[in-house]
């Protein structure tokens, strides 16, 4: 059986800049699974003005978290479509406590649970410079220093407590966020392939 035919539920975690996004696209490559991000539905929704977009704009270009239960509905109506139905990868969810109940809820609808958490690990001085230098390039409205910072005030508040919680679930990898796009991609590769073949 090759990798993409084994039904993968999974999620990347770890501070604002330390490259989700990029790794994101890496590994529903390799695995074949949709990634859903949810500050990419945000953003297209701002962008296309919708009613959703109008309430969280904002909040996000404040660098708060748009409240748990729109989030959470957002989500599980996104994993309810046919192509999440052999496996995902969700990139930026759950970033609260709260949001990985709502997450454990859906999937035990579907009698059905994680497989992996990857956690991309990296220095938040390292971070800061990387989103400061993307906020050139792309102009992100949430990518000043300021808010910034903010962003990592509430990842480590908020997000950063569910990194124990999955690690007592023995679902955990982490993987140094630090390096070349190829190099911190087959390092995600290689811990996920392990962590993967363990649990099947
Ligand atoms: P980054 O990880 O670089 O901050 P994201 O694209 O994941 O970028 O998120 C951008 C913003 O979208 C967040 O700062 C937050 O305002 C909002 N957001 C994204 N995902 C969530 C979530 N799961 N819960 C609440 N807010 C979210």
């Amino acid at each position: 059986m090759t990798e993409s035919h084994r039904i993968a539920r999974l999620l990347i975690v770890g501070p604002p800049g330390a490259g989700k996004g990029t790794q994101a696209q890496r590994i529903v490559e390799r695995y074949g699974v949709p990634a859903i991000s949810t500050g990419d539905i945000f953003r297209a929704n701002i962008k296309g003005g919708t009613e959703l977009g109008k309430r969280v704009q904002a909040i996000i270009e404040a660098g708060e978290l748009v409240p748990d239960e729109l989030t959470n509905e957002i989500v599980a109506d996104r994993l309810g479509q046919s192509d999440a139905a052999n496996g995902f990868l969700l990139d930026g969810y759950p970033r609260t406590v709260d949001q990985v109940h709502a997450l454990d809820a859906v999937l035990d609808a579907q009698g059905a649970s994680l497989d992996a958490v990857v956690l991309l690990e990296a220095d938040t001085e390292e971070v800061v410079a990387r989103l400061l230098k993307r906020a050139a390039v792309e102009g992100r409205a949430d990518d000043t220093e300021e808010v910034i910072r903010h962003r990592q005030e509430v990842y480590a508040a908020q997000t950063a407590p569910l990194i124990e919680l999955f690690s007592a679930r023995g679902i955990l990898v982490s993987v140094d966020g630090l390096g070349g796009i190829d190099e911190v991609s087959s390092r995600i590769a290689d811990a996920l392939d392990g962590k993967l073949s363990a649990v099947k």
